[in-house]
Formats: C-alpha cells, structure tokens, sequence
C-alpha cells in the first residue's frame, strides 16, 4: 500500500520552527518511501483563521522546498484540501453518527458548561461533559433546531473502553474512554472542531501514517475512539518530541527568530533550515550532522526520533547555515545571495550580464566567510571603496623596512601581470616569500592592510581576483 502521510496546518499564525519540521518530517518521510504528500488547511476555527496565514504557509513552504503531491493549487483525488470547502462532507458524517445514536445535540449554554467545569476543577475531578442531554432524543432535538435553538454536537463516548494506538517514538499509548468523554464534535455554527474533522480527514484521504508534534498526544486518544465509531482504520502515527530552547524553556520568540520567514529574511538557506531542523529530534544512522537532501531521504525512518526533547541550538544553526553557503553549488548559491546585494546597495536590480558574473565571483570568494547571507554587508565593502582610513597600529607595521619591501616587490610584480587570478596571486605571495625573505604575518598583514584596511576577511588571492589590477596599484601606490 502506498504511504500517504499529510501535512495539516492552522492558519491561526505564521508557520513557525515546529511546524516546519513536522512539514519535513512528513517530506522526508514520503520521499524516502516514494509516499504521497498531503498539504490540508486546518481552517475551521473560522476566528482564528486568516487568508494572510494560508499564504504565508504555503509561502514559507515553497521557500524551505518543500512540495505537496496534492493540496492547494496542486488538486489531487481526495480534495477540497481545505476544510472550509469540506463541510458538506462532515455534515454526512455527522448525520450518521447522530442516527446511529453514537452522537447527540447538546443545547446546554456556555454559562452551564462553565460552571459545572469550574466545579469539576474545584473538586480535582476530571473535566468532561456530565452527558445531560443525552436524555434528549434526536426527533426532539431536531424540533427544538428547527425552532431556532443552537446545539453542540457531542460525541456518545463509549463507556468503559481502552482507547489504545501504537506510536514509532512512544510504542502503546493508552487512555480509558471515561477520560474522553462527549467531547464536541461540531460547534453551535456548524463547523466541526480540529479532532473531529481530522478523524474524517485522514480517512477520507487515505492517510497511512500521521507525523506531528507531541503536544497532540492527547488528541491522538480522543480520535481513536472516533475512528473505532465510524468503523475506520486506524492511521500508524509518530508524535515528535518538542522543540525546546537553549534554557530548556518551551522554544519562543525569546530564543530568536521564530517564524520561518524571520530565518529568510536572516540570510538562513532553506537546505540549511532543512538540515537543521532534521536534526531537531531525528538522528542519522551514521550520526551525520551536515546533510544535504539525499542523505536524509535516503537514511530517514520513522524508528530514528528520539524521546527526548530537541534543543534549539542557535550556534549549531549557525554552523550548518556557514556549512551550506561553502558547499552550495555555485549558481545556486549566487542567486540566494543576489537579493542580499541588491538589498545593501552592491548590486543593481537590473543589474548586466557581465555585472552578474562579478557577482558571482564575489560570492565565490566571500560564501567562505558568511554565516549568514546577511554578512554580506560586512564583506562586501572593502571591494567598492579604493580609499579608506587604516589604524595608527596598521600604519606603523606598514611602514616597516620589511613591509615596505613585501610591498614593493608585490606592486611591482602585480604591474608587470596580464591577467589576475587567483592562481597567479597565490603563487605571487610564495615568490614575495621566497624573494623578500618573509613569511606569516610580515608577509600577510602588509597587503592585506594595504588592499584592504582590515585585518580579516578573504583570502588574500581571493581579494586580488576581484579587486583587479587597477584597483590593487591605485591601493598598494598609497603606501609604498
Ligand atoms: N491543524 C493542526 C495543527 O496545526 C494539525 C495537527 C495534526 O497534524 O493533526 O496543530
């Protein structure tokens, strides 16, 4: 049997760390199985739900790559995949279940429930409906409906029942129906609550395994037993650990950028958030730690999540983001970098073919040095401005007798140079060494200060490949 798993947000919120790895998971999971990947909209807590939200997800999505075989401008067999356009087909459902007698209309008001689960809690009891109107029969409640009445749909909970489902991280969890209880199928408006619709949902779209966050363990119970009223097939399911921060708190805005869009707008690759977020609670058989897509599709599976929760690790992220920029395909990485240089001013947007091969190769050059792709700013500089300021610290090692001498020879074996590249720069600085009788810092620091005014940054060959032979006379005839 195929797998088909699905991934089922809330627009409530942008889509935040949590929700995107449970997207990946899911991904992954489908990709390493040749699976079908479901993308449902949560939306019938019609308060909550915002069309900004719906975009955002699926905006975020198709930034961190990750694609849907049915959903959302992708209609599939098992559509609408929004459940907004489903409730024709939950009303169906309903309506069985209410003939059948394993659901009943309540028409207790708000104030009722409050209070009487106020003195549930009171009492230290467990907080479930005391199943007053299931004394009212179906003909009668249909009357009172039609005279205007608003009801509930409840579900007749079976008594004394073991809900039980098998999870890949948890093994058997249990839960007595009493603990249940009538949980609210529908509400007064006629939508259907989250644990309901998604009992239909899964089935009706033929769901197989279900992957999502811990925090759902609890609902996972509640729909089992509704998927035993209807008679439906139970779905194998995998509840992921929760993501917490560096202090152990329940991960928040506080522990950083939160929305996936925030890592974008950072300057964090989607291979790396990928990456990363695979790692949040997922191990590679052979510990890998930096990954691109193939290793985890091919070693992904559903016994490798650990119990523990995963630690948001901002260093970590950092070093995988820095992993990524070096080791991304250099096209690739270029167009990921171009929005940055056009944001801070170094590229036009409409920029020329040949001003796009200089941007190439400035990335080139400095992807070995950002983290993130916002650290452009700070790289980039030094390779626009032919004259900046130096320290008096620099100034007095340039003015050194050896300086002078590394410069000197460096000037003048640069103007006798056709062509400046990396590979002659490189073996240029060995001639300087060799020739001048200076090696390490006495030979490094006078040049790069002299090109570039700062003590770090590229390679130094890197730097003279870009600079250009102008540039590095107009810049070393300053100070020699
Ligand atoms: N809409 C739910 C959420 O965003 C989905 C939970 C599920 O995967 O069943 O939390």
């Amino acid at each position: 049997m195929q797998v088909r798993v699905r991934f089922a947000p809330s627009p409530t919120g942008f889509l935040h760390i949590g929700n995107a790895r449970t997207a990946l998971f899911n991904w992954l999971y489908a990709k390493s199985v040749g699976g079908i990947l479901v993308l449902r909209i949560e939306d019938t807590d019609q308060k909550r739900s915002t069309k900004e939200a719906v975009d955002m997800a699926i905006k975020s999505l198709k930034w961190l790559n990750i694609d849907w075989d049915e959903g959302p401008e992708i209609e599939g067999p098992y559509g609408p995949y929004y459940q907004s356009d489903r409730l024709e087909i939950y009303k169906e459902y309903t309506d069985k279940l209410l003939e059948e007698g394993k659901a009943y209309y309540c028409f207790c008001t708000s104030e009722e429930l409050e209070k009487k689960s106020s003195m549930q809690k009171t009492l230290n009891q467990l907080i479930t409906y005391d199943g007053k109107c299931k004394a009212v029969s179906l003909d009668e409640a249909k009357e009172r409906i039609k005279n205007g009445e608003l009801a509930r749909v409840r579900f007749n909970c079976p008594k004394d029942e073991i809900s039980v489902f098998e999870d890949f991280v948890r093994g058997t969890v249990k839960k007595a129906s009493h603990e249940v209880g009538d949980i609210v199928l529908c509400r007064e408006n006629g939508f259907p609550t989250y644990n309901y619709a998604v009992v239909i949902d899964d089935m009706l779209m033929r769901i197989t395994h279900v992957i999502r966050g811990e925090d759902h363990i609890s609902n996972t119970s509640k729909q089992v037993l509704i998927y035993q009223a209807f008679g439906f097939e139970v779905p194998k399911f995998a509840h992921t650990a929760m993501i917490l921060g560096s202090d152990k708190e329940k991960l928040s805005k506080r522990h950083g950028a939160s929305t996936l869009m925030d890592f974008k707008d950072e300057g964090y690759l989607p291979q790396a958030i990928r990456n990363f977020l695979a790692l949040l609670g997922w191990t590679h058989p052979e510990a890998l730690e930096t990954m691109v897509d193939e290793d985890m599709i091919k070693a992904f599976a559903l016994n490798r999540f650990s119990k523990s929760p995963a630690i948001f690790d901002t260093a970590k992220l950092r070093h995988l983001n820095a992993w990524h920029i070096r080791n991304t395909d250099l096209d690739e990485i270029t167009n990921l970098f171009l929005p940055f240089l056009i944001k801070d001013g170094f590229l036009k947007e409409d920029y020329t073919e040949e001003e796009g091969a200089w941007a190439k190769k400035l990335v080139s050059v400095i992807r070995h040095n950002c983290v993130v792709l916002n650290d452009i700013s700070k790289y980039v500089p030094i390779f626009f401005q032919n004259d900046f300021e130096i320290t008096t610290e620099m100034k007095e090692i340039l003015e050194k007798e050896e300086s002078q001498k590394v410069l000197k020879f460096f000037k003048e074996k640069i103007s006798e140079m056709d062509t400046i590249e990396d590979a002659n720069i490189k073996d240029l600085i060995k001639l300087t060494q060799k020739e001048v009788g200076v090696k390490g810092p006495l030979l490094y620091h006078p040049i790069r200060y002299a090109l570039t005014g700062t003590s770090e940054g590229s390679e130094l060959s890197h730097i003279c490949d870009i600079l250009g032979k102008e540039s590095i006379l107009y810049r070393l005839n300053k100070f020699v």
